[in-house]
């Protein structure tokens, strides 16, 4: 069997969207395309943010419908239900980012919770990927990872953190959801690690319910995946690693020439590239040990990773082995993956639109900047209108 042209198949791609909708995301990609209107729109939404304008509406019907499912579960149904049609699982994310106080935490947890209940009542939303900055402190994770003495009101703050993720983790056990701690910026990492660990500890004996993740553009973490592995075998449980290249690379580096420290992202995309397809390799071997997933919009590394599926004689439909793109892109890839009986899924954000702009704010800038996603993105859609069109065309031979 050839992979060659596995996600070439434009028809299975869009199979989801109705022509009105694959003609509003052309006009999306489009936009993405000019930098100066992503630009400009990024610094005016950060403006009108700041002082409260209503913009909550032009997101809602633009962006925000094309990469989010709705503002509440009731809103996400309809999307959940027509993925599940394709044999396409959910991964819930509430798209809430930084938040500071007690009170936002214990908010962010009620959500999970309501999250995990929702997902042990749709069969086809599998898992809830988590920030860790969601249940605590940026600045008091930032102070662990630089071996400050934290004073007693912090070391109970970080105590409640961990209890907060315990009861989250010990609920998903519970009812057999998926958990995925994201990985975030690289100078607060370590804790967030160690507390991924710990709950695979608890919760992994059996199956990998909670899944720390890996970010590939770094250049120590191939490493910190193999001595992870090698932990949990230690230790008795089952490594869950989602492998990702990595969302903050210019923040990364930014920081590191500023506080002139060598930076943790790797110098090339090449480089980061090697590492994730190790990455794939790896988990794919030990799979008697590891369950991955790999969430990646890359084609090279989709196939790669089916290529060796198949090499490797490991079933498509492997539960060890899950596959995640955006949910608003890479639809070539997850849609036919799921034909093929592999295990796809849709990263799904939700929640009041005005939380989740800056989530809305990165894919544009995702999309604008790299501008070989966006490209291929457009072309994609491009090419599928062009076959439906063609399809509706009277045959005019034999006139
Ligand atoms: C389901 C899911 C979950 C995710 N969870 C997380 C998470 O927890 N934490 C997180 O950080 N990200 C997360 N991401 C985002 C992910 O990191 C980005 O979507 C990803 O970096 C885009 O890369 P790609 O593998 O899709 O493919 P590509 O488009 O092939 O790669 C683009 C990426 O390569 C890297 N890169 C590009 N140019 C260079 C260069 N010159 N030098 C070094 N590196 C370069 C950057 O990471 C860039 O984002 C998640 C993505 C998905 C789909």
């Amino acid at each position: 069997m050839t992979f060659e042209h596995l996600f070439d198949d434009t028809q299975t791609a869009f199979a989801p969207k109705t022509d009105l909708q694959l003609s509003k995301a052309r006009l999306l990609f489009q936009l993405f395309g000019v930098q100066p209107l992503v630009d400009f729109g990024a610094a005016a939404t950060s403006l009108a943010m700041t002082l409260g304008l209503p913009i909550s509406s032009l997101y809602k019907y633009t962006v925000y419908n094309h990469f989010c499912g709705g503002e509440t579960f009731d809103e996400c149904k309809k999307t959940i239900k027509l993925l599940d049609s394709f044999h396409v699982g959910t991964m819930l994310n509430y798209g809430v980012e930084l938040k500071e106080t007690d009170e936002d935490f214990e908010t962010t947890i009620q959500h999970t919770l309501e999250a995990i209940n929702f997902a042990t009542e749709h069969h086809s939303v599998k898992s809830i990927c988590v920030k860790l900055t969601g249940f605590g402190r940026f600045g008091l994770f930032e102070k662990i990872q630089a071996n400050e003495v934290l004073t007693k009101d912090e070391e109970s703050e970080y105590k409640k953190i961990k209890d907060r993720l315990d009861y989250i983790c010990k609920a998903a056990h519970k009812n057999n959801v998926v958990i995925y701690i994201d990985a975030e910026e690289s100078w607060i990492q370590d804790p967030l690690d160690d507390l991924a660990d710990e709950m695979m500890g608890n919760y992994n004996k059996k199956l990998a319910i909670v899944y720390n993740t890996f970010q590939l553009y770094r250049n120590d973490r191939l490493d910190f995946l193999k001595k992870s592995f090698q932990k949990a075998k230690n230790n008795n449980y089952l490594l869950g690693a989602k492998i990702v290249r990595g969302a903050y690379m210019e923040k990364e580096r930014e920081r590191a020439a500023k506080l002139d420290y060598a930076s943790p992202i790797h110098h090339s995309k090449v480089a980061v590239n090697h590492d994730y397809d190790a990455a794939i390799k790896f988990c794919l071997e030990n799979l008697s040990d590891i369950s991955v997933c790999i969430a990646s919009q890359s084609e090279e590394s989709n196939l790669f990773a089916v290529k060796l599926m198949n090499q490797l004689n490991i079933p498509f439909n492997h539960t060890g082995v899950i596959f995640s793109q955006l949910y608003g892109m890479g639809d070539n890839i997850t849609f036919n993956l799921a034909k093929i009986g592999c295990n796809a899924c849709k990263y799904l954000p939700y929640g009041p639109v005005k939380d989740v702009i800056p989530y809305l704010i990165r894919r544009a800038e995702e999309n604008s900047s790299i501008s070989g996603q966006m490209g291929r993105e457009l072309g994609l859609i491009v090419k599928e209108i062009k076959r439906r069109k063609k399809r509706q065309l009277p045959i005019l031979t034999n006139l």
